[in-house]
């Protein structure tokens, strides 16, 4: 019961994997800050630490922990979510090709539309939620990576992991899959056949809105993970010593915090479901939800804390709503412990496929009467 393979996640994560440090016998590791570090005097040694942008020691333990959440063999923190995916799209090399969802986090979507094909790279866009035209966008060229991100965020729409990497393996594709939304808590893609898992870290895994962070997990320490290293290195990609130091602090709580969140989502899902305000919501953890039953089997525990709503009466409608709120903050991003409301069309702009009397709700910790009455009044007006 003393060994650390035998804790559950949950108090891996609270005890920052058990490490003590050595010099004080501090239960809280130092944050090393150097950029720098002296050299042997035959500059022979090449093994030791040299300089902080390949590498960080606090850096390091961010990455452990993150690491043993996933189940990686191999695991690499950056200065956000943006720039991990960015570098395992670089890390493919010039005609790689990529098939991504057509649902998906927004500013990536534009990356991998705008900016992808200007670097080499081909972009195929697919709904892997149908499998078959996912096998489909997979078949029709050579590929070497398939992204996902489930559940995707803000439609919520869900994809089967296990049976996505197996049409990419047969294609002789990878799999990646962004589990931001997801977290480690409730889903490990690695365990279901991806090759790479990456997270904004930004959201529940750092869960108090004060770091901007991104990882790869990757099943095994291969070329691609060993690729992906040295892209972050040569771009400087790395995440800076004190955000890692933060994020570890974020890390100890996250199974307790998510799971107060998605708690609070589900409840107030079935609430909003019957409100006369409200067209439809949008909530894996609901039995009309398309994607509930493979959510159901690949979600452990939980569906998450994000949900989004669909207003009557139009843009007027949600903005009206979003305006009238005074717990929930209008703010962009999710994943904190302080509950969050979005009108995503006009924070995406006109390539948004999200509907103008869409609301994107990210549930806090708060109580979650508290964050009700709120909301109730906001949508009655
Ligand atoms: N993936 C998802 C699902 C996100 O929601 C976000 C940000 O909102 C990102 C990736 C990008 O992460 P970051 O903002 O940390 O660069």
């Amino acid at each position: 019961m003393n060994d650390i393979k035998d804790w559950s996640a949950r108090t891996r994560a609270a005890q920052a994997l058990g490490r003590i440090d050595e010099a004080t016998g501090g239960l809280v590791p130092p944050l090393h800050v150097t950029t720098t570090f002296i050299r042997d005097p035959a500059y022979a040694d090449w093994t030791s630490p040299i300089y902080g942008r390949p590498d960080n020691q606090t850096t390091r333990e961010a990455e452990a922990l993150i690491g043993s959440l996933e189940g990686a063999a191999a695991t690499l923190v950056f200065g956000s979510g943006m720039s991990a995916a960015i570098a395992l799209f670089l890390s493919l090399g010039a005609g790689a090709r990529i098939v991504a969802p057509r649902r998906m986090y927004w500013a990536l979507r534009h990356w991998l539309k705008a900016e992808a094909p200007k670097l080499g790279l081909e972009v195929a866009f697919a709904d892997p939620e149908d499998l078959e035209a996912l096998k489909g966008a997979v078949a029709a060229r050579p590929t070497r990576l398939v992204w996902l991100e489930t559940p995707s965020n803000p439609l919520w729409s869900v994809t089967d992991i296990a049976a996505a990497a197996e049409i990419a393996h047969q294609a002789g594709a990878a799999l990646a899959v962004d589990s931001t939304c997801a977290t480690p808590v409730f889903t490990r893609p690695l365990a279901l056949g991806a090759a790479v898992v990456m997270h904004s870290a930004t959201k529940y895994l750092n869960g108090h809105s004060d770091v901007i962070a991104g990882a790869l997990g990757f099943a095994r320490a291969d070329g691609l993970a060993a690729r992906a290293a040295e892209i972050r290195k040569l771009h400087g990609l790395i995440l800076g010593p004190f955000e890692a130091f933060l994020l570890i602090r974020g890390l100890r709580t996250v199974d307790l915090r998510v799971r107060a969140c998605a708690a609070n989502a589900f409840e107030l899902a079935q609430r909003l479901a019957n409100h006369a305000s409200v067209l439809e919501v949008l909530y894996p953890g609901l039995p009309h939800h398309p994607g509930h039953e493979v959510a159901r089997r690949q979600m452990q525990g939980g569906f998450g804390g994000m949900l989004s709503i669909r207003v009557r009466g139009g843009r007027d409608g949600a903005i009206g709503a979003a305006a009238r709120v005074s717990l929930w903050k209008r703010a962009t991003s999710l994943g904190g412990v302080e509950s969050l409301i979005e009108h995503r069309a006009s924070y995406e702009g006109p390539e948004s496929p999200c509907p103008p009397d869409l609301l994107r709700l990210s549930a806090g910790v708060e109580d979650v009467e508290d964050l009700w009455r709120d909301l109730d009044q906001a949508l009655r007006g």
